[in-house]
């Protein structure tokens, strides 16, 4: 019956077995892909705050490693005299500026909006922060997940 091969079949997407081109569902796991498609368009109505907001972020991140990169840096200079704390919080400010790194190009990438908006409120204190914060906060629906 299928002798004709690829024309007729495709393999669902869901489940990688082969069913037929113009069926709407799986038969083998049910994946609905009329669901699919009425879905699709509106992924047309991207704009590109996540993006911008993403690089004012990541932008934003980059003072946390200048400053603790500084501040860790010279706080070991002065460790005999208890700059043990200065580097510890050098630390902070660098795990805090990867924390915001990462939720920065998650933006970038529309996804994992969670971890973006965590990224975003890491880095409030900068203006730039702040304004890429409320960029992916207004453009939640543009996210993946
Ligand atoms: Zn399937």
């Amino acid at each position: 019956m299928q002798s004709s091969g690829a024309s007729s079949t495709r393999n669902c997407v869901s489940c990688g077995r082969a069913m037929a081109w113009d069926a709407n569902v799986c038969p083998y796991c049910g994946h609905d892909y009329r669901a699919t498609m009425a879905g699709a368009p509106q992924q047309k109505k991207e704009s590109a705050m996540p993006l911008i907001g993403g690089i004012l972020i990541i932008l934003s991140s980059l003072g946390y490693f200048a400053g603790g990169g500084i501040l860790a840096a010279g706080s070991a200079f002065f460790m005999d005299v208890g700059g043990g704390w200065g580097v510890l919080c050098g630390v902070v400010l660098i795990v805090l500026g990867i924390i915001s790194l990462m939720g920065g190009i998650f933006a970038v990438q529309r996804k994992n909006f969670a971890l973006a908006l965590i990224g975003g409120i890491f880095v409030v204190p900068s203006i730039l922060g702040l304004i890429g914060l409320i960029l992916v906060a207004v453009s939640k629906d543009e996210f993946k997940s």
